[in-house]
């Protein structure tokens, strides 16, 4: 049994921003069910909800701050949830790091180096908890301080750090070294320091005892010029301490069960999910019509999930006999466009902007095809959750949609691996070819079938997961 500080700046349902905050909820539970006894360290935001009751554990001083400790429950488990208390840093409503105007707080650097010091002096035993860390498991640049700080101390424990999107970095004024008070052997080239400014990711890159990420390719990816953001030496420098483990996904997410959905539905009652499909058709206002290729896509429509190919595909696409349903939200330019090819296909293309869970799941279980043509994808969630769900994910092969979306050939068709439609380039001609692809096949409702049973085969569970991280704590 191992005793495992999870330091975090967000997880779900108390708090979510983006996936860190599902694995910070999946994986501690995972982890636990284990047999190991895990612990997780989270800003005590004015923005919480919470779903168990709260107490007071200990106050004590770190540097000029007195900080509070509070415990609550992590919803369905008996996994404790230690809140930081400081309200100058976390007191304030509404999104941990960006204000109302979605710009980044100006004092993200104290707030989050606060809560590196915090968390470590919760691992090394020094705030009356009686519990020492066995390993450190930090995510993301919130964090990265604290293998950085904690290499400083005597008898430290291990420490793992995960990259979920090396796209956010927590790079500072160098004059930040000063106001944060950080030693100045930690401050080189081969610390913190990065192009004159202070870089956290670093710190958890540079002085961690193994880096993972959250999957198999994206570590490769992230070793490169293009994916690595400059950091792709360093990474490629620790290539033996950095895996790659594919997230799990959670039961929520299962078309048996999903009380979000139509109907439910399994591999043996596969012709279920026509209701859904045709519930998502009505809810919609589309025709409802069973026989046509309706193509599902739930994203954040940003750059990085491939939008730009979407729109560029769009008049072609329209041309085909399909219908689309979009859901999303995100940069208003992408909206807008989306907004006037919904006004002028209103019979064929559905936009629903903002987030709506239920329209998510419904989604889900009533697409034929799902679109993911991300740029990038450290591992993405809603490819796993479509074979789940018997709805086919053409994607393009990157990150984690590369390591779990088997491509449509002749050879994967007989031997019963096919799970989707992979295309390669990160351009509108090759997904407009790949949708193509899975239009033909479409008309075959055999190999369709056959398709959709490999898909919803799969094993994407947390325990699989969970048992990856375990041999990584282990091998330290
Ligand atoms: P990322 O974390 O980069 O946004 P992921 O695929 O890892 O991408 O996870 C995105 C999650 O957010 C999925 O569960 C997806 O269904 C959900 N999601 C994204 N946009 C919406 C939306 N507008 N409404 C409902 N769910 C959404």
């Amino acid at each position: 049994m191992k005793k495992i500080l999870f330091v975090t700046s967000e997880v779900y349902p108390l708090i979510k921003t983006g996936g860190l905050a599902d694995v910070s909820n999946s994986l501690p539970k995972a982890l636990a069910q284990t047999g190991q006894e895990v612990k997780l360290v989270v800003p005590h935001y004015h923005a919480l909800h919470f779903h168990a009751p709260v107490f007071e554990r200990c106050t004590f001083k770190v540097g000029t701050h007195t900080v509070r400790l509070l415990e609550t429950l992590l919803p369905e488990s008996d996994v404790r949830i230690w809140l930081v208390d400081c309200p100058e840093y976390f007191g304030l409503p509404g999104n941990p790091y960006v204000d109302a105007a979605g710009n980044a707080y100006s004092n993200n650097a104290e707030r989050f180096a606060l809560f590196c010091r915090v968390a470590i002096e919760i691992a090394m035993n020094r705030v009356g908890l009686d519990w020492k860390a066995d390993v450190v498991h930090c995510h993301d640049w919130q964090t990265g301080l604290i293998p950085a700080l904690l290499s400083l101390e005597y008898q430290c424990p291990p420490t793992v750090f995960t990259i979920h999107n090396l796209a956010y970095q927590g790079l500072f004024n160098g004059l930040m070294a000063a106001t944060l008070q950080l030693p100045s052997q930690l401050l080189s080239s081969d610390g913190l320091e990065f192009h004159g400014m202070i870089s956290f990711i670093k710190g958890g890159i540079a002085y961690a005892d193994k880096i993972t990420t959250v999957s198999p390719t994206y570590a490769q990816e992230i070793q490169t010029p293009e994916l690595g953001y400059g950091l792709e030496g360093l990474l490629a420098y620790r290539n033996q301490d950095l895996v790659g483990i594919i997230n799990g996904i959670d039961d929520d997410w299962h078309p048996r069960t999903d009380p979000l959905i139509a109907k439910n539905y399994t591999i043996d009652t596969l012709v279920d999910k026509k209701e859904n499909k045709k519930a998502l058709q009505a809810q919609l206002n589309l025709p409802v019509d069973e026989n046509v290729l309706l193509i599902g896509l739930i994203s954040r429509l940003v750059e990085q999930k491939g939008i730009y190919m979407i729109l560029d595909c769009l008049p072609e696409l329209l041309d085909f006999p399909i219908q689309f349903v979009v859901l999303g939200s995100g940069d208003r330019g992408f909206e807008a466009r989306l907004q006037e090819f919904a006004l002028a296909n209103a019979h064929k293309l559905s936009l629903t902007l903002g987030y709506n869970e239920s329209l998510a799941h419904l989604i889900e279980a009533g697409a034929d095809v799902f679109l993911m043509p991300s740029r990038f994808e450290p591992c993405g969630l809603n490819q796993m959750y479509s074979q789940r769900y018997g709805t086919l994910p053409i994607v393009r092969k990157t990150g984690g949609l590369a390591d779990t979306v088997v491509d449509t050939l002749p050879s994967t068709l007989a031997n019963q691996t096919a799970t989707g439609f992979v295309f390669n380039d990160a351009h509108e001609g090759a997904l407009l070819e790949a949708i193509k692809r899975a239009g033909v096949l479409y008309a075959f409702p055999e190999s369709w079938r056959q398709i959709q049973i490999n898909a919803m085969h799969g094993d994407f569970s947390w325990k699989s997961s969970a048992e990856q991280y375990l041999e990584v704590y282990e091998g330290i």
